[in-house]
């Protein structure tokens, strides 16, 4: 049955087959004529517009059923089909239709008259809908998955098998310094410095040849190029895909260079701290050496001289050569005491440099060297913070050293606790001085160990050299500060100390340098 209000033409049988199974097929078939304006639907179309069998149509109704974006894209292309011949092909979203967002595709073709000029545009309208919607999934998709690149921060390179860069995530975008646009389509080792530069399609066509992963899977540290020259380190993975039976490749690149630069600034106050410690220790030795041997020292030159004038009335004939052995070995003694005397004075010479230091970050950076695996072995971490008291004016590698002996005294008391914490804070103290407080939840202190913390060479460890404290009280000292310490109502140990707040004054001068 031929399912069309009107034949257009006259149909021979075989025609009319053709019609009945494209009809049956779903799909529409239409004609417009241009001199009378006359459209006429088939079944079909009319049920893919959504209007009833029995309804008259006409241009304008059909034209009434879709958007006004559409009405005008539709004109202008019955206008180009009549003015240029060229066929009719166009989507629309059918809004009037029970079955609204219905999505149709109309293609037509321009049929001449008799008299060989064009007279009408016929042709077919198909239903689209379900291709739509999986362009449109498609299309969520892909939103989702650029959305995920754009908030990861590695960046995504795709290349196809002769190193094409297909694709160029935003991420890749920042860390070389081109736009997709300016990569796409361009060999990738263009993002690396020589020698991979020229080597890089030998990789890839080696990996096709042979299969050996090199990189592919496994990941590696290489340099990367950016687009003004300069190279920076990074952690390169590849993936590998295929599509339509062609090998992708595809690079996540992590720039190292701020992980590379925090490293190399801890092992630069790594080596400071142990270049200071060193120094402060050599130092706390030297001063209670020298406080020690000078008493021995007196005592030898006082009996030197009392040997002397008793000697003074012997008549023994080595009398004189033993008088003036005594006197060299006095001179001596005295030497002896003035080298530990200067020695005293060079070590109680302050050549520290004290700057307006923020507290915050002194113990973050202590916090880096003195607390790493802490929180692998359990102990909680609390600093609590006050920003108002943060800026005092200190030593950053002494104070550093102070807190790193600090963290770790505190740790190495709580590997028996069942409760680990170790809690900084800063408060404001009398006299423009700022409070630090370190406390943990350790063994805290017997009498006879809290009574002697800060003698040097106090120690409970078996390994301890009972320096530290001594130190830190010294520096802290130095400072024009205090330091103490007590048990805390968890039984552990907290050590306060004290450093001059920096003033307004401190920081408008280095505001005004
Ligand atoms: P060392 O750690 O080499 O022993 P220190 O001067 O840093 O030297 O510490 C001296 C002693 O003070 C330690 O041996 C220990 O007995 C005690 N001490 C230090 N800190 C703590 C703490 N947080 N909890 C309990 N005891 C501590």
């Amino acid at each position: 049955m031929i399912d069309i209000d009107r034949p257009f033409l006259t149909l021979d049988p075989f025609d009319q087959n053709i019609r009945a199974g494209i009809e049956g097929s779903g799909v529409g078939t239409w004609d417009f004529e241009f001199s009378t304006r006359a459209l006429r639907w088939s079944n079909t179309t009319r049920k893919l517009f959504g209007v009833a069998p029995d309804a008259s149509i006409d241009f304008d109704l059909f034209l009434s059923l879709l958007d006004s974006d559409d009405r005008d894209r539709t004109t202008r292309a019955v206008e180009a089909s009549i003015n240029t011949g060229c066929n009719f092909d166009l989507q629309y979203r059918v809004l009037k239709h029970l079955d609204a967002g219905h999505w149709v595709r109309t293609l037509g073709a321009v049929v001449n008259g008799s008299d060989g000029k064009a007279a009408r545009l016929s042709g077919i309208v198909i239903n689209i809908d379900h291709q739509k919607r999986l362009e449109e999934a498609l299309r969520i998709r892909e939103r989702h998955f650029r959305s995920v690149l754009e908030t990861i921060p590695d960046a995504m390179v795709v290349i196809n098998e002769h190193g094409i860069i297909q694709f160029f995530s935003s991420a890749a975008e920042r860390q070389f310094g081109y736009t997709a646009p300016e990569v796409i389509g361009r060999n990738v080792s263009l993002l690396m410095p020589e020698p991979d530069r020229s080597r890089h399609d030998d990789y890839i066509t080696r990996y096709l040849a042979t299969g050996e992963r090199r990189i592919i899977g496994i990941g590696r540290i290489v340099t990367g190029m950016r687009k003004d020259g300069t190279t920076f380190p990074m952690y390169l993975t590849i993936g590998e895909m295929e599509s339509e039976g062609r090998p992708y490749f595809t690079g996540f690149v992590r720039d190292l260079t701020e992980q590379q630069q925090t490293q190399a600034r801890l092992q630069e106050l790594q080596s400071e701290l142990v270049h200071v410690s060193r120094l402060t220790a050599m130092g706390e030795m030297a001063s209670a050496l020298a406080h020690e041997l000078n008493q021995p020292l007196s005592a030898i030159s006082n009996y030197m001289k009392g040997s002397r004038r008793l000697l003074a009335t012997s008549t023994d004939i080595n009398a004189p050569k033993i008088e003036a052995a005594l006197d060299r070995a006095a001179e001596q003694a005295i030497r002896a005491g003035d080298i530990i005397r200067r020695l005293r004075t060079f070590v109680a010479r302050d050549d520290s440099e004290k700057r307006i230091e923020s507290i915050s970050k002194l113990l973050e950076e202590a916090g880096a060297l003195g607390l790493t695996g802490a929180r692998e072995q359990g102990v909680v971490l609390r600093f609590n913070l006050d920003p108002a008291c943060d800026l005092v004016l200190a030593d950053r590698v002494q104070i550093q050293q102070v807190l790193v002996n600090l963290f770790r005294n505190a740790l190495e008391s709580m590997t028996a606790s069942t409760h680990r914490e170790l809690i900084a804070l800063n408060c404001r103290a009398a006299d423009d001085m700022v409070e630090i407080v370190i406390s943990d939840t350790g063994h805290g202190f017997s009498e006879e160990a809290y009574a002697n913390l800060f003698q040097p060479f106090f120690t409970t460890k078996e390994n301890g050299m009972g320096v530290g404290l001594s130190i830190s009280r010294t520096i802290i000292e130095s400072h024009g500060g205090r330091m103490w310490a007590e048990i805390n109502q968890a039984g552990g140990a907290t050590f306060h100390f004290t450093l001059p707040a920096a003033t307004a004054k401190d920081i408008g001068d280095v505001a005004e340098r």
